[in-house]
């Protein structure tokens, strides 16, 4: 079983993120479980202090080392040996679906959620395992890209997915999914592409290959490379 915990200034945020959905419903069969820990305990001194000035002046506070290293080792323990620690920082690897897939194969992944300017260099070096960025933006927080990750992560861990919305055909990383439909056949005049209400199992899968194909090619033709790419 899959368990994440993540390491935050606030703790707050999280409530209600992973309690709707398949998250929800995947924590409650007990599939996997989802830890959120605030960081101020493992601050320094009587007032849990967690930042300092950055050495060498300018604006905004910095992470400790410290409190994050006391935080790992507290609700870590003898685990930190199996646990992949992932720092979010918009300097890391861009986070994409085959790192999601991949994260699931571990039994322990840790998250850290950064705040202010950002943490102290020796956090990089010496605590974590990996440094994710979400794209190329800055937020104010590491708090929505954990939310982001975790997500992500777990919708593909086993039993997670039922059938009926398996991620097989979802987009990623290769291609993009086919155009989605529903009820009513005609909406407003426009109608529904005919091999899809035709019945005929065969011309579904094919309509929807072609279609997959097409809009891959014409949105994000850089996946198709990509795959060719990673093959030679
Ligand atoms: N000064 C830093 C940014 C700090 S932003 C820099 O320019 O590199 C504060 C925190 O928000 C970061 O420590 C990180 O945890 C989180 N964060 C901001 N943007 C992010 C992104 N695109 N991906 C992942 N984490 C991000």
């Amino acid at each position: 079983m899959l368990t994440v915990d993540i390491i935050t200034l606030f703790p707050e945020m999280f409530t209600g993120v992973f309690e709707s959905g398949v998250i929800g419903r995947a924590m409650g069969k007990g599939l996997i479980a989802i830890r959120v820990h605030d960081l101020r305990p493992f601050g320094i001194g009587r007032h849990r202090i967690v930042d300092d000035a950055p050495f060498g002046g300018g604006d905004g506070m910095v992470m400790m080392a410290e409190p994050v290293a006391r935080a790992l080792e507290n609700i870590l323990g003898e685990e930190r040996e199996s646990t992949r620690v992932i720092l979010t920082t918009p300097q890391g690897k861009p986070f994409c679906q085959e790192m999601a897939q991949r994260l699931t194969e571990e039994e322990r992944v840790a998250v850290l959620c950064g705040r202010y300017a950002g943490v102290d260099e020796r956090v990089r070096q010496f605590l974590v395992d990996e440094e994710i960025s979400i794209g190329d933006y800055v937020l104010s927080g590491g708090e929505l890209p954990a939310m982001v990750i975790v997500d992500a992560v777990v919708r593909l861990a086993p039993g997670v997915l039922g059938n009926e919305d398996s991620p097989l055909n979802d987009s990623f990383p290769e291609r993009l999914e086919h155009a989605q439909y529903t009820r009513p056949r005609a909406w407003r005049g426009h109608s529904v592409p005919e091999a899809l209400i035709s019945g005929d199992h065969e011309r579904i899968r094919s309509w929807r290959e072609a279609d997959s194909e097409r809009r891959t090619m014409e949105r994000r033709p850089d996946l198709m490379k990509r795959v060719k790419k990673n093959a030679t």
